[in-house]
Formats: C-alpha cells, sequence, structure tokens
C-alpha cells in the first residue's frame, strides 16, 4: 500500500503530527474500488452540476420516493415514524408530500439508538463510525457503509476539481490540517492525501509543504490564518488552491489567507451526518451539493430563513430523511445561473457562526479549532461518561463547563475533567483562569434556535477585545 507517512523527507519531528487511519484498515481492493467509481463517474459528477433545478429536483424527488420506501420497509425507527403519521409504500409522488412526512433530530437519533442500530447486521466492522457533537453539544454516533463513504469522497474529489477549474493529476497532492485521517490516503497510490494535526507547528507544516508541493491545502481557517502569517514567499509552496472547512470564518479573513498564500480560498459547509452540504465557487457563492442531497428550509420566516431540514441521498444504512440539524439557513429566493458554470442552487446564508472565539486575558483571542482538539481529544471519549457540554465563557477570567452526564451516570469521570481544565488553562496560557462545572439536567437553549457547543458570552464592557 501507497504510505503518505514516508514523505517526510528530512523533518522526522513531523512524524507525531502526521494523522494515520486507525478506524478502519485501508485495503488495496478498495482503493481500486473508489478509483474505478471516480474514473468511471467523473465526467458524469461534473456534468450533473449544469443540470437545470427543475432536472435535479425530479431526479432528486425519485431517490427519495425510493429511499422513503426503503427506510419504511427496512428500518424500525422509520416504520414507526411514518406509520403513526399513515404513510404507505409508494405516497411520496410531490415535494408537498415529501414536506409532509415527519422531521427527525439528533435528539430522536440518539433516544431511539438502538432502532437505528439494529439494522445494522453484521457487517458493522466494515463500517465507519463517527462520533460528533456538531455545533450543538449533543453526542451523536453516525455509521457509514463503505457505499456512502465512497459517494462523500467522490464529491470531495469534484469539488477540489472545482477549486482547481481544471482536472486534478493523479500525482497531484492534497494536504489536509485537520483531527484525523480521511477514509482514504489515496486511490491506488493516485490523488495522495497527506494529513497533519491542526497542533503541529507552523514553521514544520511549512518547510514539509515547501518540499512535497501540495496542489490544495484544507484546513480549520483559524490554522490557515496562522500558518499564512508566517509564509515568506507563497510560489514555494506550490498550492494552487484552499479550502477551509469545519469552523466559522469571516470572508475577511479567507481574504487574508487567500492573499498569505496567494491562491484562491474556498470554504465548505458541511456536517458528519450529511456530509458536503454547500461548496463555495469562485463567484463566492455556497452552492448547495444537489447531488449529495435535498436541502429545504422549515418554517421559513417572511425573509425566507428557518432551519435547514435534509435528506441525504445516498445514505440507505443510516438514513437521515428530513434531518433537522439546527442550523439556520436561506436559499437565494431568485434561481439565477452562476457565471462559474455550477447550476445547483445557492445559499444566500448560513450558520449564525460567530460568537466561538473564546478570549484569554494573557494571549487574547482562543481559536475554536484549538478548543475543538481538546474537547474531541478529552471530551468525546467513552471514559468520560458525557453526553452533552457546553463551554460557555461569561467574564475574561472565568469560563463555565456544562455537563449533563451520560444516561445511567450521576456524574462525569473525574480524571476527564481535571484534563479538560488542564489543557483549557494551557490553551489561555492562564493559570489562575477560573473553570467552573455545572452538572445539569440539560443544555439550557440559547439565544438562537442552534445550541452553541462554544459560546463567548463576556459582555462587551468586560470584553479585552
Ligand atoms: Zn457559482
Amino acid at each position: 500500500l501507497f504510505a503518505p507517512e514516508k514523505f517526510t523527507f528530512d523533518l522526522p519531528g513531523l512524524t507525531p503530527y502526521i494523522h494515520t487511519n486507525l478506524k478502519r484498515a485501508e485495503t488495496l481492493a478498495g482503493q481500486r474500488r473508489l478509483l474505478r467509481k471516480w474514473t468511471e463517474n467523473r465526467e458524469r459528477l461534473h456534468a450533473k452540476t449544469r443540470q437545470s433545478p427543475e432536472e435535479i429536483a425530479a431526479w432528486q424527488l425519485e431517490r427519495i420516493s425510493f429511499l422513503v420506501d426503503y427506510a419504511f420497509s427496512t428500518h424500525p425507527f422509520y416504520y414507526r415514524l411514518y406509520k403513526n403519521a399513515g404513510f404507505k409504500r409508494g405516497d411520496i409522488v410531490s415535494w408537498d408530500d415529501y414536506n409532509a412526512l415527519p422531521c427527525l433530530t439528533k435528539a430522536d437519533i440518539i433516544e431511539n439508538f438502538p432502532l437505528f442500530q439494529c439494522n445494522f447486521g453484521p457487517d458493522e466492522t466494515e463500517c465507519l463510525i463517527s462520533r460528533t457533537s456538531g455545533s450543538s453539544g449533543k453526542m451523536l454516533t453516525a455509521i457509514f457503509d463503505p457505499a456512502m463513504a465512497d459517494h462523500d469522497i467522490l464529491h470531495c474529489l469534484r469539488f477540489y476539481e472545482q477549486m482547481l477549474g481544471r482536472p486534478r493529476a493523479s500525482d497531484e497532492w492534497l494536504y489536509q490540517l485537520y483531527l484525523v485521517a480521511p477514509y482514504f490516503t489515496s486511490l491506488n497510490g493516485n490523488y495522495p492525501i497527506f494529513t497533519v494535526s491542526q497542533d503541529c507547528p507552523p514553521e514544520l507544516i511549512l518547510a514539509h509543504i515547501q518540499r512535497l508541493k501540495p496542489a490544495i491545502l484544507t484546513g480549520f481557517p483559524s490554522t490557515l490564518l496562522r500558518l499564512g502569517a508566517l509564509v515568506d514567499n507563497p510560489k514555494d509552496l506550490g498550492i494552487k488552491a484552499i479550502s477551509t472547512n469545519s469552523e466559522p470564518s469571516t470572508k475577511a479573513e479567507r481574504r487574508l489567507i487567500s492573499e498569505a498564500f496567494g491562491v484562491p480560498v474556498y470554504d465548505e459547509y458541511s456536517s458528519v451526518e450529511l456530509c458536503l452540504i454547500a461548496t463555495e465557487c469562485g463567484e463566492g457563492k455556497y452552492h448547495i451539493v444537489e447531488d449529495n442531497l435535498r436541502v429545504d428550509v422549515l418554517n421559513p420566516d417572511s425573509t425566507g430563513s428557518g432551519e435547514i431540514v435534509a435528506t441525504a441521498l445516498h445514505n440507505s444504512f443510516m438514513p437521515f430523511i428530513r434531518y433537522r440539524q439546527g442550523d439556520q439557513i436561506q436559499i437565494q429566493s431568485q434561481h439565477s445561473a452562476c457565471s462559474c458554470g455550477n447550476c445547483f442552487r445557492t445559499l444566500s446564508t448560513f450558520m449564525g457562526r460567530t460568537d466561538q472565539f473564546l478570549e484569554s486575558r494573557v494571549t487574547g483571542s482562543v481559536p475554536p479549532d484549538r478548543l475543538m482538539a481538546l474537547y474531541d481529544r478529552v471530551l468525546l471519549t467513552e471514559e468520560a461518561r458525557l453526553s452533552e457540554f457546553q463551554i460557555v465563557q461569561t467574564a475574561p477570567d472565568c469560563v463555565t463547563l456544562y455537563l449533563v452526564p451520560a444516561s445511567g451516570h450521576r456524574s462525569v469521570d473525574a480524571r476527564t475533567l481535571r484534563r479538560f481544565q488542564e489543557g483549557l488553562r494551557e490553551l489561555f496560557c492562564d493559570p489562575n483562569l477560573e473553570i467552573r462545572t455545572e452538572t445539569v439536567d440539560a443544555i439550557p437553549p440559547g439565544k438562537s434556535h442552534k445550541r452553541r457547543l462554544i459560546e463567548n458570552r463576556i459582555p462587551l464592557e468586560k470584553s479585552c477585545r
């Protein structure tokens, strides 16, 4: 098997920061299967983005009609949900029929998880399991079968070519600064991916990029901002395009990244449950990935904005049908062809992505990616005995951690809490930071509909920003 971790050149210090695939062993057969899917579908995938919205909608409805019947027939949770709603197989003929189906939330899945699991059968060892807190604080285990995971990768491969504005040569590297390695690190040696932790010292990352010369760089915007500040000669890096993901970023921040690296930056909106939701194009529009999922706005207000409700079109294994993810979105009402050539509908706004930066009395702004890496490592583990949490800062010297113990437990693991507190003080470079922990039955809902996992509630007059 092709091993990206061998490409460290003369930088042995990089090794501890390289992510390799631990969740599921990569096989040559799996890589070759995916390569075949990509080479055989590449043109069709690009052509799909040029279909008219009417054509796409008709295709989506047909797929959804089949998926709903399938879930009703094979999936205990959906059987019960739809039976209670009076649904019968074959009922989905129009969008009104689809819109009349009940929705489900993350809490519905968590509460009924055994019903989601009993459908899985003996193939579970082959599956990809992701635990997500998303941007709400609830833990959900999302399970994908290999077919679904392949679809996700195909959509990503298409996005990279949209970013490059041309076909990607099979020896062009993708460089990821992220929390975990992807399902595949190459397709039989083609389209290789190198994944480094966002905690790796920026100087080391840049030295490595200079040697590897990847065509595409992806990562948290805050990591890329830190990295960009150190770039002297962007041409030396070989990067052609950058994408940002997993964390809120402003247009101004992405412009800074673009200027630092001298290449265009494209943002991506995705979630563990639904994978790629929308991708930014050269015109700054967020195109919904219409052949990955159906997106609608639930109960839109007078401006057309409201909660996203979506159906993952390729997931027959753990179906997400009319799934309320919690984000606020607005779909552009007047559909006009985008000059980038992509005819998929666009989002005019998505997520209320602010107030996620906490602040330290010592170092100033604390980037969300650092905080995410900490809670990923410490709080999102089985040993933590935690079902939900929220990190709230109310004053520059005080952070409160709200905790909901996992069902059957009265408290959260004490060692976990100590590790989190130590990690947080280290992140803030503030040994005297006060960290309160409060065990609650449920996380109190915030101002926005969506619960935020990290929230800065420091009153403006006390803020050091
Ligand atoms: Zn466009």
